[in-house]
């Protein structure tokens, strides 16, 4: 029989706006997904589709106001975390999910050692005495690959180089073995090589403890090697949905297609060009009635400017959001 998985995260039908002089931006409009225990999800779409707004609302980081959470859940661990008091919510931020940032110097402490940031998070989340998380932390720092790690306990973060400060910041955030790991778009700032060792660290740690992980990215090509699933985002809403290789081999949404048409590929002909998705996406603080894609999008009908469309399922697994995949829809290929 198959055996139902309890979702160790479930956020459901999040809305998250912004207040600002110019109206309320509505950055995530009704966002509902999951990820499972030892699951890594990606959640790719470009700047500005609400995909870090969502995953702030996740650890509850966004400055309220100008944000305010309107409507939703966010349930972790059978709790909603939209309803944990400011202490109950700072333990679960850095014990039970940790987070890494695109840029470690916006994160990281410049005054304290890169050890003592460390050790501060096992003392406080795991009363560890200071000899105890002084071994974990030097532990945990040869686990994320830097050299020499005892010696480098008492060092600062600017005697640290980009990549050597981001194996830091997973090292922090991992110190507790928490149970779900946010890493937010965690190599854009890097060069290849070292995105490429970053990724390959965090992909070893997942094996090792069983960390779920949500990344964010804007690059699906990062996405293959790390993620059992992915969740399109675009203009608040999630798109489309379904394993990497649903998403990779079979994608259903014209915007998914498009992203995927605008990455290089190993099969590439020579001279053949990469097609960018042209225009840009829409105000949120006046959102279209009807799909957010429609004035970028080859294949708008009629219905799509005024109508949003319903979420069609293509597999158990595999969900997308376009009036293409209605049964009533005429066969068009795409
Ligand atoms: Fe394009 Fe219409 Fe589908 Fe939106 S609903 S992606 S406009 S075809």
């Amino acid at each position: 029989m198959h055996k139902t998985v309890k979702p160790l995260l479930k956020v459901n039908d999040l809305h998250v706006s912004f207040h600002v002089r110019a109206g309320e931006v509505k950055a995530v409009r009704g966002v509902s997904f999951h990820v499972n225990p030892g699951e890594a999800v990606a959640i790719v779409g470009e700047s500005g589709c609400g995909k870090s707004v969502t995953a702030q609302s996740i650890m509850r980081l966004l400055p309220s106001p100008p944000s305010k959470v309107k409507q939703g859940q966010i349930v972790f661990k059978g709790e909603d975390l939209l309803k944990l008091k400011p202490a109950r919510m700072q333990s679960v931020r850095g014990k039970d999910i940790g987070m890494i940032f695109q840029d470690p110097m916006t994160s990281l402490n410049p005054t304290m050692t890169i050890g003592r940031q460390i050790t501060e998070v096992l003392e406080k989340h795991k009363q560890m005495s200071g000899r105890e998380a002084k071994q974990v932390a030097i532990d945990m720092l040869n686990l994320v690959g830097i050299p020499n790690a005892a010696s480098r306990f008492g060092q600062y973060p600017h005697e640290f180089s980009g990549g050597m400060r981001q194996r830091a910041m997973i090292a922090i955030a991992l110190a507790c073995n928490p149970s779900l790991l946010i890493a937010d778009e965690p190599t854009t700032a890097l060069d290849v090589t070292i995105q490429a060792q970053i990724l390959s660290v965090m992909k070893d740690l997942q094996a090792k403890f069983g960390t779920s992980i949500i990344l964010i990215t804007h690059d699906l090509g990062i996405v293959a090697d790390l993620c059992d699933r992915v969740i399109v985002m675009y203009a608040g809403k999630v798109v489309e949905t379904g394993t990497k290789w649903e998403i990779f081999k079979n994608p259903k949404h014209p915007y998914t297609k498009g992203l995927l048409r605008s990455l290089p590929r190993l099969d590439q002909k020579k001279n053949e060009p990469l097609i960018p998705i042209n225009g840009t996406p829409p105000d949120l603080i006046k959102p279209p009635a009807g799909c957010g894609f429609c004035a970028r999008c080859d294949y708008a009908m009629q219905i799509c400017k005024t109508e949003d469309p319903e979420i069609s399922e293509i597999s158990g697994s595999h969900q997308a959001r376009c009036w293409l995949l209605h049964p009533l829809a005429q066969e068009v290929s795409v």
